[in-house]
Order: structure tokens, then C-alpha cells, then sequence
């Protein structure tokens, strides 16, 4: 049964974080001073086990829900993750990919697709290590995320899109740099805005730089022109090379709201359910299934949230919002 929230919107594509840990410590995610040696995880027993996370998404996929995206954290360090890709690739009538920041894609790619995965998108925010180290914190090499990206597409796991978060003053000078080689390579680049997720980033709107400004200065060099979306909801913007060299997509969701077609929920590492990236409360659906609860019961409940949802918090974002209280982007993924 298909569900509608009061904005009139349907529930199709859930995102579901598989782990709370990650490998890098993203200055604009996970920044070292929060997440540092003291910072307390959530145990494995506070985690969904696969046999949830499956049951879970079954319960969404009869709700209408067509797209399962897993992240984090970094999905990739939560162990023997193929298994759980095996049993959601079975899913009828469901897209299923996974976000990852590429570390350990080289080591797993083969594993993933025998498992059932057909795509990734994998994050790069630099091609210069000054830059990318500065930003991932742990001193990963870019060399390594390429040879993740590389082993994907050479098993199968394209086409691969790549995610790049733009932040003022830290990694706009490897806007053209990313766009010349990505086209090259044939990899769909995205360019995300740099957004106010959680509360440990520092986030301020000067920080951010608008995806018009993005477009216009690949367009100076490599002109674009808009492409249609793909399907409604589409959270990237779409434009493809003039002379027919592939496409790129800008996520403006700081300067171009999309809240009015916002078909997205997201389950933490833990099992709450969020229905909007910035939702100040999840609802626990881990303590439902370990009380107990029928699919039946779970899938009212899903059903009752959905229905009540009213967020767009990106319409509503003004200097106002930034400091309400937020859950933090490794926990709810992105
Ligand atoms: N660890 C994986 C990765 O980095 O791809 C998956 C989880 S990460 C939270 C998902 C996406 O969110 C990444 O592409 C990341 O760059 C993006 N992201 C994280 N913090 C962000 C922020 N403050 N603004 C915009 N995008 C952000
Ligand atoms: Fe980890 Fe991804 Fe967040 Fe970076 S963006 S710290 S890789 S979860
Ligand atoms: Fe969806 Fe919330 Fe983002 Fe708006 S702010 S697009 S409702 S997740």
C-alpha cells in the first residue's frame, strides 16, 4: 500500500545506516575534536542485526518504498556486509545501492556485486592528497579511493557516480579538476552543497558554496546543458556536457530546497526511523521488533509515522534553525 504524508508525498527510498563507525573523520561530518577516542559508539548489540535491517526493508518495500541506499558511517567496515546485500538483493522490484567513502572498496568489490549489488556511489572531495587529506583527516591517499572506484567498475558496480561536498575556502580550487577527470573517466560526478547536518561541523552559510556557482564555472570551461530528471524526486540536478561527454548533477540542497518532493526516509544504525535528514526525534522501531511486534504491527506504525510527516526543514532553514537540535549526519547517513 502506497503511503502519503500530509505534504501530499509518497514514501519511495529509504536509506538505512548499517553502522554509526567510519574509517575517516570528514572535517564536515565526523570532526576529530567530537569523534576523538573517547567518543562512545553504539554497541553491537545496539545495532540491527542483518536479520532486522532485511525484515525491516521488506515491511518499507510493501509500503511503495522502490530505492534502499545503505550508508553510515562508513557502511563498508561494518563486518561481513555482503551478506547482508544478499539478502536485500533478493528483494523484488528494489534498487538497492550504497554509499561509501571507497577505503575498503578495492577488498570488497568482488564480494558486493557476487552478492547481488548493481551500483555505488562512492565519495571523493578532492583529487589533490594536500586537500583531500586535509579534509578526510586520517591521511587517506586519493590514489586509494580511485583504485576502489576502478575495482567497482571493473566488476560491474557501474555506472559509478561519484559525491563531492563543496565547502567555501577548503576544496573549491578541485571543482574543475574533478570535473575534467571524472568526464574523462566516464564517472557521473555530483557536487553536494555543504549543509547543516548535526551540530558538530560548525556549519555557517558563508561556508557553502551555491551549486548555481558550481555550474557556471564548469560551464565557463565545459559548457552544460540541463537534463530532465529521471523520475520525480530526484534529489540531483541534472546536465550533461554539450558535446555529449557525460553528465554531472549538482545536490543544491542548502540553495534549492527540494522538500516539496522529499520521498526519503532514513533508519539509523540502531533502528530509529527519521523521516527528514534534520528530524530532531527518530521513533524506535528496534524495541518494536524485539517486543515482539508482527509485521503487521511494524508496518502500521510505519504507516501512522508516515502519515503524519510534515518536515521540510531546508524551506524552512534561516539563521534561526541552525542551532535546533539535530541528529548528526554519520549517525543518520547521509
Ligand atoms: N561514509 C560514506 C561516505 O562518506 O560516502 C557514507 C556516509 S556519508 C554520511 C554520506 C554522504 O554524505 C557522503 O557523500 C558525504 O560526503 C556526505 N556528507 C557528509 N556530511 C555532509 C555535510 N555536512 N553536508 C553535505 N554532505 C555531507
Ligand atoms: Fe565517514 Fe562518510 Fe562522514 Fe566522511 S562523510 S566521516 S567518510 S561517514
Ligand atoms: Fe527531505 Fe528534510 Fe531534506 Fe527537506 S530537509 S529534502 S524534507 S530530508
Amino acid at each position: 500500500m502506497q503511503l502519503i504524508d500530509t505534504l501530499n508525498r509518497p514514501l519511495r527510498d529509504l536509506r538505512i545506516s548499517v553502522t554509526d563507525r567510519c574509517n575517516f573523520r570528514c572535517v564536515y561530518c565526523m570532526p576529530k575534536e567530537i569523534f576523538g577516542p573517547d567518543h562512545q559508539f553504539l554497541r553491537r548489540d545496539q545495532i540491527l542485526t542483518f536479520e532486522e535491517i532485511e525484515r525491516l526493508a521488506r515491511i518499507f518495500v510493501a509500503h511503495g518504498v522502490r530505492k534502499i541506499r545503505l550508508t553510515g558511517g562508513e557502511p563498508l567496515v561494518r563486518r561481513d556486509l555482503h551478506l547482508l546485500i544478499s539478502m536485500l538483493s533478493v528483494i523484488p522490484d528494489l534498487d538497492l545501492t550504497l554509499t561509501t567513502n571507497g577505503a575498503l572498496l578495492a577488498k570488497q568489490a568482488r564480494a558486493l556485486k557476487g552478492a547481488g549489488l548493481k551500483r555505488v556511489t562512492v565519495s571523493l572531495d578532492s583529487l589533490d592528497d594536500e586537500i583531500f587529506k586535509a579534509m578526510n583527516d586520517v591521511d587517506f591517499a586519493v590514489e586509494n579511493v580511485l583504485e576502489g572506484m576502478d575495482a567497482a567498475a571493473r566488476v560491474g558496480l557501474g555506472p559509478i557516480k561519484v559525491n563531492m561536498v563543496v565547502k567555501r575556502g577548503l576544496n573549491e580550487s578541485s571543482i574543475l579538476p574533478m570535473a575534467r577527470f571524472f568526464r574523462e573517466k566516464g564517472y557521473i560526478l555530483r557536487f553536494i552543497e555543504y549543509m547543516d547536518v548535526g551540530h558538530s561541523n560548525g556549519w555557517r552559510m558563508d561556508d557553502v558554496v551555491p551549486a548555481a556557482e558550481i555550474i557556471k564555472m564548469i560551464h565557463a570551461e565545459m559548457p552544460l546543458e540541463p537534463l530532465d530528471q529521471n523520475y520525480k524526486g530526484e534529489v540531483a540536478e541534472r546536465w550533461c556536457y554539450k558535446d555529449g561527454s557525460g553528465e554531472i548533477g549538482v545536490v543544491a540542497s542548502v540553495t534549492q530546497a527540494f522538500c516539496s518532493t522529499c520521498n526519503r526516509a532514513r533508519i539509523s544504525a540502531e533502528g530509529k526511523l527519521y523521516t527528514c535528514l534534520f528530524a530532531i526525534k527518530g521513533h524506535d522501531f528496534r524495541d518494536l521488533m524485539r517486543g515482539g511486534a508482527t509485521d503487521d504491527e511494524i508496518s502500521q506504525e510505519v504507516a501512522q509515522v508516515w502519515g503524519k510527516r510534515g518536515d521540510r526543514y531546508s524551506e524552512l532553514r534561516s539563521e534561526n534553525t541552525i542551532s535546533l537540535p539535530k541528529v548528526e549526519m554519520s549517525y543518520i547517513g547521509g
